[in-house]
């Protein structure tokens, strides 16, 4: 409570791992879509280089790797505000 920095206070990412299958949530930042690098964001590292290692060796349906992909990130959600404290004075 208060104790978090405003510059945490950031954009989630609703993403479902392509490798298995979990939905998690990451800021942006912590994301492919945030590091503006690969193609994908998995759950973990170790779900990330299993992918990678698909993605590199070809291996696995076609069809199904590029649903993993195009299915990777659900929803990205606005940027969550911070509301000043002075703000309920301007309520009603
Ligand atoms: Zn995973």
């Amino acid at each position: 409570m208060g104790m978090k920095q405003k510059k945490e206070v950031a954009k989630q990412v609703h993403l479902k791992c392509p490798t298995c299958n979990a939905y998690f949530a990451k800021s942006y930042m912590q994301t492919h879509l945030g590091k503006e690098q690969g193609m994908f964001t998995a759950c973990s590292d170790n779900c990330s280089l299993q992918f990678t290692m698909k993605l590199a060796m070809g291996s696995g349906n076609v069809n199904e790797v590029a649903k993993s992909i195009v299915q990777n990130v659900l929803k990205i959600d606005d940027e969550v505000q911070v509301a000043p404290v002075y703000s309920n004075l301007k309520m009603n």
